[in-house]
């Protein structure tokens, strides 16, 4: 009896999600993205790319929907495990964009909801829901990628505060962040038990940002350096030296992050693309090889997502995947960059442009060569699958 009552609340809970979302959505929020310049980060310099990005941010801000999962105190809709996958379901049926592109939704939050003070759960979490803060990742230094415990940036300890020195490399979007979680040594003699987990302001004094442009053309990341940099002690995330614990935790949610991306509900899918593009000739696309090709990869998708379906029903709600991230992220990832190499194939020439508003300026191209830093952002993939052979199938390391 009692299930049956929770089956029909939650069908009822998928009608009204389903409802609202129609209502609300501005159709043109709706469709998948074309570029980067589709994604909303928020912030304090907030830039709304048009009307409808801005109304379909509110219209869930004011909803409480931006993190849907988090608790209600911290600007989260407090919503079940059960309730927030029907909400996703919902969104992707509907082809509706997430209204937020944010580090602190899909890396910090979880580790400060794990790891913070309440204090700090209140001023970081309802910030992050609010859309008030954009956040940036101070991990990798020019020595300190793979083997990130080797990373030298110090914070020596001044009594209420700490001075920052160092430099982090690869700092994606850093001189448009406005705050960063960052890795230092606050001890020389340990090595994974000498690293403290500091958040500041990225106007703090000290603090500077150098963007390093890509093959693409764009300059997503930076070197970002800081030059005696005083950040007050309330702002260490979990203990002193044991920042490490955090850091990793904080790492496999990252991977889960970008082993969605392709996700079928922010791109057109490929065979909508193809016969667009190439056509059909009975019925059946005009490019046999291309056919069986997108055939292949869309049965591939599918198995990948019900995996990854799987693992989290598997999981307890805000509980990270664990070292299986790193399967999704190589699996994750492997799909992404299969899905751009097919769309370069379904472009033919035009694929292969480079500017021109014809050409939407080269997006495709550009998107394809992004995609190749895909299997190395978040951990490379030789990293992830040293992970995958330790800690899943159980080989010995050496
Ligand atoms: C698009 C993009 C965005 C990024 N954004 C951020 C960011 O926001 N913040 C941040 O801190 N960092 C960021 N990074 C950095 C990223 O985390 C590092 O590039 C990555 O961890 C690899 O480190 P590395 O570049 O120093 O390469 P290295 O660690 O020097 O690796 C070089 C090569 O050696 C291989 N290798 C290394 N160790 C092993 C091993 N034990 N076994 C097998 N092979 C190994 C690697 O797989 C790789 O092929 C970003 C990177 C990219 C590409």
């Amino acid at each position: 009896m009692e299930t049956i009552d929770n089956n029909t609340q939650l069908e009822n809970f998928r009608k009204e999600v389903s409802e609202w979302l129609e209502g609300n959505c501005p159709m043109s929020m709706r469709q998948p993205l074309n570029d980067d310049s589709d994604y909303f980060w928020g912030g304090r310099d907030v830039k709304y790319k048009s009307e409808d990005q801005k109304k379909w941010f509110e219209v869930m801000k004011a909803k409480n929907w931006i993190v849907p999962h988090w608790p209600k105190e911290y600007g989260g809709g407090g919503l079940s495990k059960e309730e927030n996958k029907i909400f996703l379901a919902e969104m992707k049926r509907l082809g509706c964009r997430l209204p937020l592109f944010s580090f602190g939704i899909s890396m910090l939050g979880p580790a400060l909801l794990k790891f913070g003070t309440e204090e700090q759960k209140k001023e970081h979490l309802t910030k992050i829901t609010a859309g008030e803060i954009r956040w940036c990742q101070g991990y990798s230094e020019p020595n300190a990628g793979s083997d990130l415990a080797s990373l030298q940036t110090k914070a020596e300890d001044k009594g209420d505060h700490f001075v920052v020195n160092g430099q982090k490399v690869w700092t994606s979007y850093a001189d448009q962040a406005d705050w960063i979680f960052c890795l230092v040594r606050t001890d020389f003699e340990a090595k994974q038990g000498g690293i403290s987990f500091l958040l500041f302001d990225m106007a703090t004094e000290g603090v500077s940002t150098s963007p390093i442009k890509l093959i693409s053309g764009k300059s997503p990341f930076c070197e970002t350096f800081m030059d005696n940099v005083k950040v007050p002690k309330k702002n260490l995330l979990g203990e002193l030296n044991r920042g490490w614990t955090i850091a990793k935790y904080l790492l496999t949610h990252e991977r889960e992050m970008i082993s969605a991306m392709g996700n079928a509900s922010t791109t057109a899918p490929l065979h909508e693309t193809a016969i667009a593009s190439i056509g059909l000739q009975n019925g059946k696309l005009n490019d046999s090889f291309i056919r069986s090709d997108i055939a292949k990869w869309s049965i591939n998708k599918a198995a990948f997502d019900i995996t990854l379906l799987r693992a989290m029903d598997e999981f307890k709600a805000g509980q990270s995947l664990g070292a299986a991230s790193s399967f999704f992220k190589y699996y994750g990832t492997e799909l992404n960059k299969s899905r751009l190499e097919l769309l370069m194939a379904i472009g033919g020439f035009e694929g292969l442009a480079w500017e021109g508003e014809a050409f939407n300026n080269g997006q495709l191209s550009r998107s394809f060569l992004r995609s190749k830093g895909n299997s190395i952002e978040g951990g490379t993939t030789e990293v992830q699958l040293n992970i995958v052979a330790k800690h899943i199938l159980g080989l010995p390391s050496r």
